[in-house]
């Protein structure tokens, strides 16, 4: 038999938080963000449960091309645009959007032999300072854009730098209205914590928004909201089972390091499941986890393959039975990614990310 760890990834959660976030779009349409392989949870995997959304927004060409070889005939958006000049044919061939953030792509489309124009987002930097034109320079780029043949509708969009946080997003909404609002075309702006958060902002629910990671049931504002208070549901369940129980006598340390001590007799769990399977090794002491669908907490440092749980509150626990490291256990109790993050000082984003190759993965049905 092998290990017992494998992920489960949940169709039903992830067509509920589509539709949550629908309905906090308004009328806009809605991108479903699944760059990074759908955060981790497969590309196609989620294709199916996300297929309601109006599009599908993404880095890869390669992930594009997974979509249309599903069957996907709807717009597909390349969010940080081309590489390199032949990046455009496979736009062409396989009919992509993409997002124009600096004069060096508007240089390869001038220089794209097409027939058919292409359907472009132009970006402007509204403070993030990470990609897109300076506000000064976006209505030129708009207009040189605008002149070429290759070049179909052009819609505008900016990105949001402190949505999840109490700066919020009125600056950055003020410097793109100034800038933009006399240029035509359609507009995208908020990301998953913009579009829960500002959901009454006029800006925010412009013509597309661009929800991800609130798409996998983990909150954009985890401290502030948690996912069940935006009625997200977990898209990705990580589970294990114990492989072994310990009993310890007080003054005995557990793992590498012996970074905990018991202060009293105790019994623990070891459980198949390691910083190798995608499990963060900072998480200390106190992560919370699932055994049986109870709660209860880790022990000691995570090491490769394997950690320990405190089995106090579960004196029947005993070797197979399951854990949750995230997402729902099979009875149903929800251990919420995010949590597991801020204890291990991260976010769920990267938890999701990182869920390693050796991990097998189903579907839920
Ligand atoms: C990743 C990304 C998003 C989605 O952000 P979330 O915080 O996951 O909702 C939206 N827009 C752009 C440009 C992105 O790169």
């Amino acid at each position: 038999m092998p290990r017992p760890i494998h992920a489960v990834i949940h169709p039903q959660a992830l067509q509920n938080n589509l539709s949550r976030l629908r309905r906090a779009a308004a009328d806009a349409r809605v991108w479903a963000v699944v760059k990074a392989n759908a955060y981790g949870h497969g590309l196609a995997r989620v294709y199916e449960a996300l297929r309601a959304a109006d599009g599908f927004a993404l880095l890869d060409l390669n992930e594009a091309q997974t979509l249309r070889d599903a069957g996907w005939r709807g717009p597909l958006l390349l969010l940080e645009g081309v590489f390199e000049q032949r990046d455009l044919e496979w736009c062409s061939r396989l009919d992509l959007w993409h997002v124009v953030h600096h004069e060096g792509q508007i240089d390869m489309l001038s220089r794209h032999k097409t027939q058919t124009p292409q359907r472009v987002f132009l970006k402007m930097n509204s403070g993030m300072n990470r990609l897109g034109f300076a506000p000064q320079a976006f209505k030129s780029a708009w207009t040189r854009l605008n002149a070429l043949p290759q070049v179909d509708e052009i819609s505008l969009m900016t990105h949001f730098a402190t949505a999840d946080g109490e700066q919020g997003i009125a600056a950055q909404c003020e410097v793109f209205e100034q800038h933009s609002s006399d240029l035509p075309g359609e507009r995208s702006l908020a990301n998953s914590a913009a579009l829960l958060r500002h959901s009454t902002a006029e800006a925010v629910t412009a013509d597309w928004v661009r929800p991800g990671i609130a798409l996998y049931g983990s909150s954009p504002d985890h401290g502030v909201h948690d996912a069940a208070h935006w009625q997200l549901q977990p898209a990705m369940s990580l589970r294990s089972q114990l492989m072994a129980v310990q009993t310890l006598k007080a003054g005995d340390s557990v793992g590498y390091g012996a970074a905990f001590v018991a202060d009293r007799d105790m019994r623990i769990g070891v459980v198949s499941c390691g910083y190798a399977d995608g499990y963060p090794r900072h998480a200390p002491t106190g992560t919370p986890v699932l055994v049986n669908g109870l709660r209860t907490r880790t022990l000691g440092r995570v090491s490769m393959d394997m950690l320990c749980v405190d089995l106090t509150p579960l004196p029947q626990a005993s070797t197979g039975d399951e854990v949750t490291l995230w997402g729902s256990a099979a009875s149903g109790q929800v251990l919420c990614i995010d949590e597991v993050a801020a204890a291990a000082g991260t976010v769920g984003y990267e938890l999701m990310c990182a869920l390693a190759a050796r991990v097998p993965v189903s579907l839920a049905q």
